[in-house]
């Protein structure tokens, strides 16, 4: 039997693509299968990321750029799998692509979103912001195309954006679509969510306005934000100088997330250095149970925060999350371990920091794959030919997660040939 050369990559953030454009580099072809309108993941959403601090675009448009320039990479964005049969060597697949009702001919002028006059919650801004119906879903988006969301449009308004569109780029007649693929290996990369912060009953999110999540800290930081960057508090729009950060917000807790979901302290201390830098009269105090800064230049980046006179740092666990009526601070309730004591401090904002969820609950390719219990993919008993990477597996950053899916392109490679 023929080699079959092509790779079927499941998600493309950071860890598909690198996975993506390692394979093609290699000389196979790839597939990516992204659900969201844009390639990029979570990777996107970040501020900045560390350890360079610099914004997402420098890392991602290297990999957009990698992806253009290749002839051997299709990828289908708003798409999902629906179901993989076959063996290593001879999968068939089929993939269910939803309609975009934009073509290839957008510029990206904007017009169509002008003349749009339906909104939606913008899902990628957490809720914090709306966008119209027609939307591109950020400023640097790949593809550099919009997208319009047929269930926020009010009947028959999905006409004045093809009006508006001088390109000929809306197509109202498209129609979800089945694409069908063989690949000889298959990549999942799907990644992770933020854990669901409403069910942590004592720390208030939903209820208390002014306690947010850190992805949503990430989106009020960045320039292409819901506040152009700047760092103001949801009830009422005042300048943030007075913050607290919650650490293991459900983790570490078998009635949430068990395990740790090791980023979230690196992403405060960097978080923290968001509000000092903007607000240099600012004050931050991280509430921890443990400060965990693995890796070999994580404890510089603690060490920078931990010399700040006014940052603070607090070991204890945080019992409660309250809001003054009046003013609309939030009061943490913590027992401050080397204190000795119980303390309420008043803050302008709590951001809480939530654990990396595993995204494969709703992979339609979960009956190949065994998890951990923590519901990570297992891949010492995984199908053969079927790997997976990055955030996945368990969580990670985003050099870890490129490095990992690197080794795995090997992998891959090697089924195309087997049966
Ligand atoms: C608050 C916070 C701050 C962080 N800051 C940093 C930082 O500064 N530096 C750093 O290195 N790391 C940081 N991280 C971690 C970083 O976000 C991850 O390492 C990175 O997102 C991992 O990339 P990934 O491709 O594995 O997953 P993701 O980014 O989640 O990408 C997965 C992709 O798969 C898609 N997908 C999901 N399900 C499906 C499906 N069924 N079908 C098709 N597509 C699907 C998703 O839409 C997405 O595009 C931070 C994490 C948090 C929580």
């Amino acid at each position: 039997m023929a080699e079959n050369k092509t790779v079927l990559v499941i998600g493309g953030g950071f860890s598909g693509l690198t996975a993506a454009v390692e394979t093609t580099e290699a000389g196979y072809d790839v597939v990516i299968i992204e659900k969201n309108p844009y390639l990029g993941g979570r990777v996107a959403q970040l501020n900045k990321y560390f350890w360079k601090l610099c914004p997402p675009t420098c890392g991602l448009e290297i990999q957009f750029k990698r992806i253009k320039n290749s002839s051997n990479i299709t990828f289908y964005t708003l798409a999902e799998v629906e179901d993989i049969k076959g063996e290593e060597g001879n999968f068939d697949v089929t993939v269910k692509v939803k309609p975009r009702y934009v073509n290839d001919r957008c510029v990206g002028c904007d017009a169509c979103a002008q003349a749009c006059p339906s909104y939606r919650e913008s899902e990628f801004d957490f809720g914090m912001n709306k966008t119209k119906a027609a939307y591109l879903p950020f400023d640097q988006a790949f593809p550099f195309q919009y997208v319009i969301d047929d269930a926020s449009c009010a009947k028959d308004c999905m006409k004045a954006c093809f009006n508006a569109c001088k390109y000929s780029a809306i197509d109202l007649d498209m129609k979800p679509k089945t694409v069908k693929l063989n690949v000889g290996a298959v990549v999942m990369a799907t990644g992770w969510n933020p854990y669901d912060a409403t069910k942590i009953d004592n720390l208030g999110f939903g209820k208390v306005r002014n306690v947010i999540t850190n992805m949503m800290m990430e989106r009020l930081a960045a320039p292409n934000g819901p506040t152009k960057g700047k760092i103001l508090r949801p009830s009422d729009g005042k300048e943030v100088k007075n913050i607290a950060f919650v650490q293991c917000a459900g983790s570490r807790d078998e009635n949430h997330l068990p395990y740790c979901s090791y980023i979230c302290c690196l992403a405060s201390l960097k978080q923290t250095l968001y509000v000092r830098e903007q607000y240099p009269d600012s004050k931050a105090q991280i509430f921890y149970i443990d400060l965990r800064t693995p890796g070999l230049y994580e404890h510089r980046f603690l060490w920078k925060v931990k010399d700040d006179p006014n940052v603070i740092l607090t070991k204890g666990k945080v019992a409660g999350v309250t809001e003054d009526p009046v003013t609309k601070d939030v009061i943490v309730d913590v027992e401050d371990v080397y204190g000795g004591n119980k303390i309420k401090v008043a803050f302008d904002m709590v951001v809480l920091a939530t654990g990396m969820v595993p995204a494969t609950q709703e992979m339609k390719i979960s009956k190949d794959i065994s998890y951990t219990p923590d519901g990570f993919v297992d891949m010492t008993t995984a199908k053969k030919g079927i790997y997976a990477v990055g955030t996945l597996k368990s969580p990670v950053d985003v050099a870890r997660s490129a490095q990992d899916a690197t080794g795995v392109v090997i992998k891959s490679i090697q089924s195309l040939g087997r049966r």
